[in-house]
C-alpha cells in the first residue's frame, strides 16, 4: 500500500501554522489535512447496519460510507440516548434517501429483529455502547446490559435475518493494565480488563470467538474486533463532531476549558510511574479509525474471528495533551490536581503494526497536535455541541 506524505513536524511547529481565530469549517480547511488514501482493495457491502451511528465514532462511519460510496445504503440504529438527533440529520444532508434511521434500543431483540429481517444488511459496524470508564465503575450493571447484553441481542437479531458479518468496537481497555516491560501493546497481550467497562467489552470479544466457531446455516459468523486506543477529533467540515452528555473524555473537556466553557480541567493523578507522573494513552484520529473498519470489513472471513489494535503506537500524558490544546488554540487552560480516577490504568499504547501489515492501515494524522487542532475546529463551530 502507498502511504500519502504526513505531516512529520514536531507538535509545536505544527500547531502555529493550524492555529486559527475563528470557528470557521469552510472547504479549504481539508487542503490542511493530511492526504487520505484508501485502505485496501475492498468495497464496502451495499448496504451497512451502523449501531450507534447517532454518537461520536458511528456517525463519522456512517459519514464516510455514504460519501464514498455513492451506491452503498447505510441504516443507523441508535435508541438516542447518548446519540444525537442532529448527528442523523447531518447524515441525511449528505447521504438523503440512502440513510435511513432506526431509533430502536439493541436490548429491544423483537423491534431489533424485524427491521434486520425487513431489510437485511450485508454487513454490520458495531458502535453502540456506554464508553466512560468511570461511568462504568460506578454503576457496572448498566454497561454489562448495554455492552454486553446490547451485543447479544444484536447477535440475535443477526442471526434471525441471516446476517453473519460484524465489526465490534473493541477497547484497549480489554488489555487493563499491562507491565510497563509489556508496552506497546500487541494483540497478543493478555487481556486482563481493570474496570466494567473493558471487561464487558471483553466478554462480547469472547461471544463473538464462539459464535464465530459456531456451525450456522448458511454461512457462520464473520466477525473482526477492533481495539481502539484513545479516539479525538472531528470531520474536517465539522459535520460531525464529539458530543458527549456529560463529557469526561480529555480533549474535549480541554478544548471546553479554551473556549471558556469551564474555569479549569483537573487532571486525575500524577503520581503515576510515567515520565511526568500522570497518565499515558494512544491517542488516534476519528477519520484514521473510520478506515479501518473499512480495512476492517474487506477481512471479514466466514467462521473466522480476528482482532487489531487502532492506534498511533506512541502514547502522550496528561499534561502533554494539556500542552497540546494551550498550543492549538492560544488559551491558557488553567489545571488542578485531583486524585487518581478509578479504574484508570498508567499507561497504554498500541503496537499497531500488526494491522498495517495484514490490511495496510496505518493512521495519517500522527500528532497530538493535528488530532487536537481538528476537535477544536469543530468545537469553535460547534460551541453548544449539536443543538
Ligand atoms: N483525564 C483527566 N482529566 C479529565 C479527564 C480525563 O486527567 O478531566 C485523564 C484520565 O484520567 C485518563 C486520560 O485523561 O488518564 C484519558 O481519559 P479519557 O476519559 O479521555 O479516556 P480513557 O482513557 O478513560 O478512555
Amino acid at each position: 500500500m502507498v502511504i500519502s506524505p504526513i505531516n512529520e513536524a514536531p507538535d509545536g511547529a505544527e500547531a502555529r501554522s493550524a492555529t486559527r481565530d475563528g470557528p470557521d469549517c469552510d472547504l479549504t480547511v481539508t487542503q490542511d489535512l493530511p492526504t487520505r488514501n484508501s485502505t485496501g482493495d475492498a468495497r464496502p457491502p451495499s448496504h451497512v447496519l451502523v449501531t450507534g451511528g447517532a454518537g461520536y465514532i458511528g456517525s463519522h462511519m456512517a459519514l464516510a460510507l455514504l460519501e464514498r460510496e455513492p451506491s452503498t445504503r447505510v441504516t443507523v440504529v441508535d435508541n438516542l440516548l447518548r446519540g444525537h438527533r442532529g448527528a442523523i440529520d447531518a447524515l441525511v444532508k449528505v447521504g438523503g434517501a440512502r440513510l435511513r434511521f432506526e431509533q430502536i434500543d439493541l436490548l429491544d431483540t423483537a423491534r431489533l429483529t424485524a427491521a434486520l429481517v425487513a431489510d437485511p444488511p450485508d454487513a454490520v459496524l458495531h458502535f453502540a455502547a456506554l464508553t466512560s470508564v468511570p461511568e462504568s465503575v460506578e454503576k457496572p450493571l448498566d454497561y454489562f446490559r448495554t455492552n454486553l447484553g446490547g451485543g447479544l441481542s444484536l447477535l440475535e437479531a443477526m442471526r434471525a435475518a441471516g446476517v453473519s458479518r460484524l465489526v465490534f468496537s473493541s477497547t484497549a481497555a480489554t488489555y487493563g493494565e499491562p507491565a510497563p516491560e509489556s508496552m506497546p501493546i500487541t494483540e497478543s497481550t493478555p487481556q486482563r480488563p481493570i474496570n466494567p467497562y473493558g471487561l464487558a467489552k471483553l466478554q462480547f470479544e469472547d461471544v463473538l470467538r464462539a459464535q464465530c466457531a459456531a456451525p450456522r446455516q448458511p454461512k457462520p459468523l464473520a466477525a473482526v474486533a477492533l481495539r481502539y486506543f484513545n479516539v479525538a477529533g472531528a470531520d474536517a467540515l465539522c459535520r460531525v463532531g464529539e458530543d458527549h452528555r456529560p463529557e469526561t473524555h480529555l480533549v474535549p473537556i480541554a478544548l471546553e476549558v479554551a473556549l471558556g466553557k469551564r474555569p479549569h480541567l483537573t487532571i486525575f493523578g500524577d503520581d503515576y510511574p510515567t515520565r511526568d507522573g500522570t497518565c499515558i494513552r494512544d491517542y488516534v484520529h476519528v477519520s484514521d479509525l473510520v478506515d479501518a473498519h473499512l480495512a476492517a470489513l474487506g477481512a471479514l472471513e466466514p467462521g473466522a474471528f480476528r482482532a487489531w489494535n487502532i492506534g498511533i503506537g506512541r502514547g502522550h500524558s496528561v499534561r502533554e495533551v494539556v500542552e497540546s490544546v494551550r498550543r492549538v488554540t492560544g488559551h491558557a487552560i488553567p489545571t488542578v490536581m485531583g486524585t487518581r480516577r478509578a479504574g484508570d490504568p498508567a499507561a497504554l499504547f498500541a503496537d499497531p503494526s500488526a494491522i498495517a501489515r495484514d490490511l495496510g492501515w496505518t493512521a495519517r494524522f500522527t500528532t497530538l497536535d493535528a488530532m487536537v487542532e481538528s476537535a477544536w475546529r469543530w468545537m469553535q463551530a460547534n460551541p453548544q455541541g449539536y443543538r
